[in-house]
């Protein structure tokens, strides 16, 4: 029996895991895994605690003494909850999460020793992190990175070790991770917003990002994953036949979950709510086997690692039930694909979502001005929105019709289409009159009711109002959500820096705040309407529309990363201090690379599965067609052997057509990626794959499906795509 007919019946064969009974008040355990301030409040003396939050806000390193006093606290409640390691957790750019764990053990003497964690072991550390990348920021013969802790970001406790997020930077101070430049964008979005708001409300002392994801997946039976080696080595599969039925029934979005995904659901769930991770929602989504959960939103960088953490731990989870989870992009052709949604707003201190309409025309401005001055931001850097959610993976997804497409636009609704038609009618570069400010003061107050009654939310837009926030849709499944973050909490800051300034003058001029602020907001609504988009982003027609008002429409990744290296770009990174030129190159140049890799390893697992498995079991299959030809000729007469060979003839010849275009395309295939792989300069490389390796993969995989409905289904050697697809 081959290995395919095996795993079918692993996977039907499967026990059910009994779901261990949990409390069903949530509450009960929840962040029951995290060093919260909850917890610190109990380890740490009164006044210590209080010191520690403040100098938790405050930009500057943790005092040593104190860190000693949290080190301990932390220590003690680790060790108390059964923790023998400790490890700063980090986020490097190779899109995981890093780890490198320490005992809390020391020897202190012959046969004796004690458990030891000081503020130094906590505050930094230096991994020797050489073989991560570095986009040339780090030679490997001073391979020395540091680890510094990030106190916003609470510690947590897996698989018995103490957990401290922390930022990874190299040791001449540049940022070798996602999290650095998060923060720093955070707080110069913080800084700038922060004076925006003063001129409306003076309680405001700061404003922080909020980000809400919403991450989809793929579960298959971990049979199936480990008898395919492209699902096994590349997190999709290369090949496969679309099952005679596949989503178009419509029957599995929001349908009944699985026994089985439930069952592992809850597992994940439980272990996200110890870790203080906010899970709310879950349900099927449109493909068959694709699910999405989706969490409370948070401050944004505490958003990110739960993100991150997410993804460990429901693959951990996934494991215990037998089942692999797929973050990729595409992990199949011919249904959806998977995407992360992230909801993105701004909160402050007092409580208020500055993307939520106010209920008088005062508090409306105030969401105005946050609201025009995003999509101003959108409108200037579409190209680098572009960029930061560009990959491999993601190329499979944007614009194939199921997923925003690539080319950047903002949706926001009829409604305040026609509000923001209304100011850019009404306000004039003149002193308004008082009736047209009443008019206009109404028209504003008018916000709420109209937005609690809207309605229309458009699924095609990468990026849509949704009432109170946007949500950016076209992030791939298994990015990390930090630059698509950074990019959103840059642009605006540069844009409210711009905003702020221009109202400054104008009001200098003896021009009233509320008409300054309006007349400004009107000039915004006019330069960035070519971004706006209401209509179906799908359709054919706002490609050619989209081109006309000169948006980008980047397919592939080489390219669109290029805007990464634009005097725009940089000039936007180190104008707000996120990121400098080198590091910004550098990421350049990592994301290049990755990008060569992804399709380098593709190329050469559907060589050897092409090779080592379809072209055998072509063969095998035509040679008893030829076979049973001879019989026939041997038993039939001429004539009769004539009209009933023809069919037969016809299928061993189509098999050769299709194994010949497979064994020339795959030594094509090689030969161009020995030309790609010879390539020095990240971007050329990185091109050269996607041009010249890229397409045979599509060409492939044409023929190789052709064979997989042509070969007899006992000697098909792949699990298809029917068996994989529908877990019980
Ligand atoms: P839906 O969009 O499915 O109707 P919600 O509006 O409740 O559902 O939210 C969807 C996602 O948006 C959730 O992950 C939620 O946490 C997030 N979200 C809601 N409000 C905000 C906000 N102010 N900032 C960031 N994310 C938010
Ligand atoms: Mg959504």
């Amino acid at each position: 029996m081959n290995n395919r007919f095996n795993a079918v019946k692993s996977a039907i064969d499967h026990k059910e895991i009994p779901v261990s009974k949990y409390p069903s008040r949530v509450s009960e355990y929840y962040g029951e895994d995290v060093f919260s301030h909850h917890i610190m409040r109990d380890y740490l003396p009164r006044d210590v605690f209080r010191e520690i939050i403040e100098s938790i806000d405050r930009p500057e390193p943790i005092d040593r003494k104190l860190a000693d006093l949290i080190a301990s606290a932390m220590k003690a409640w680790a060790i108390s909850k059964g923790a023998t390691h400790y490890t700063h957790w980090f986020q490097p750019l190779n899109g995981a999460t890093a780890e490198k764990h320490d005992a809390f053990f020391t020897p202190d003497g012959p046969g004796s020793s004690i458990e030891q964690f000081d503020g130094t072991q906590l505050v930094q550390q230096e991994p020797d992190a050489s073989s991560l990348p570095s986009g040339g920021l780090r030679n490997t013969f001073e391979a020395r990175g540091y680890s510094a802790w990030d106190p916003s970001s609470p510690s947590f406790i897996i698989d018995r070790t103490l957990c401290i997020p922390t930022v990874f930077i190299a040791y001449t101070g540049e940022a070798l991770d996602y999290k650095t430049p998060v923060i720093k964008s955070i707080t110069v979005l913080d800084e700038i917003a922060t004076e925006v708001c003063q001129m409306f409300d003076r309680n405001i002392n700061k404003v922080f990002p909020t980000l809400g994801w919403e991450q989809e997946y793929f579960l298959v039976d971990k049979h199936f994953y480990y008898s395919r080696p492209d699902l096994t080595l590349c997190g999709r599969t290369l090949c496969g036949h679309t099952p005679a039925r596949g989503q178009q029934m419509e029957d599995h979005y929001f349908g009944s979950i699985p026994q089985r995904v439930s069952a592992f659901m809850k597992d994940f769930e439980h272990a996200a709510w110890r870790l203080g991770i906010p899970v709310k929602t879950r349900h099927n989504e449109v493909a068959p086997n694709q699910f999405e959960l989706a969490p409370v939103y948070e401050e944004a960088n505490i958003a990110i690692d739960h993100n991150q953490l997410v993804m460990v731990v429901m693959e951990k989870v996934a494991l215990k039930h037998d089942l692999r989870i797929l973050f990729h992009e595409k992990p199949f052709a011919g249904v959806n694909g998977s995407g992360k949604h992230n909801n993105y707003s701004l909160a402050t201190n007092t409580g208020k979502n500055l993307l939520s309409p106010g209920h008088t025309p005062k508090t409306n401005l105030l969401f105005l001005t946050f609201f025009i001055n995003f999509i101003k931001a959108v409108s200037e850097y579409p190209g680098l929105l572009r960029a930061a959610i560009a990959s491999a993976g993601n190329d499979h997804r944007l614009g194939a019709n199921e997923a925003p497409p690539a080319i950047m636009s903002v949706f926001i609704g009829s409604q305040l289409t026609g509000i923001l038609e209304e100011i850019e009618k009404k306000v004039k570069n003149r002193k308004m009159t008082a009736d047209e400010k009443t008019e206009l003061k109404l028209n504003i107050g008018k916000i709420p009711r109209i937005i609690f009654d809207n309605t229309d939310r458009n699924r095609t837009s990468p990026l849509a109002f949704t009432g109170n926030k946007f949500e950016f849709r076209a992030v791939g499944s298994s990015a990390n959500c930090g630059p698509s973050m950074i990019v959103l909490n840059t642009i605006l800051a540069r844009q409210l820096r711009r905003f702020k300034q221009e109202v400054g003058e104008m009001m200098e001029g003896k021009v009233s705040k509320d008409e300054a602020i309006l007349r400004i907001l009107r000039k915004y609504i006019e330069k960035s309407r070519h971004i706006l988009f209401e209509g179906n982003n799908y359709g054919e027609e706002w490609v050619k529309e989209a081109e006309k008002r000169g948006l980008p429409n980047i397919k592939k990744t080489p390219a669109a990363l290029e805007e990464y290296k634009s005097g725009k770009t940089a000039e936007l990174f180190i104008e707000t201090g996120v990121l400098t030129k080198k590091e910004l190159l550098a990421r350049y140049d990592i994301r290049m690379e990755q990008y060569s890799k992804v399709i380098q390893i593709e190329s050469r697992v559907l060589g050897d599965l092409a090779g080592n498995h379809i072209i055998p079991a072509a063969i095998k299959y035509q040679n008893i067609l030829i076979e049973n030809l001879r019989g026939l000729r041997e038993t039939l007469p001429e004539s009769l052997f004539k009209e009933h060979s023809s069919q037969q003839i016809h299928t061993i010849t189509k098999i050769s057509e299709h194994i010949s275009a497979i064994k020339d395309s795959v030594a094509k295939m090689i030969s161009a990626r020995k030309e790609a792989n010879v390539i020095e300069d990240p971007a050329r490389k990185a091109n050269t794959y996607s041009e010249s390796v890229g397409p045979y993969l599509d060409f492939i995989r044409y023929h190789i499906d052709k064979l997989e409905i042509l070969v007899d289904d006992q000697l098909w050697p792949l699990p298809k795509y029917r068996e994989m697809l529908f877990i019980k």
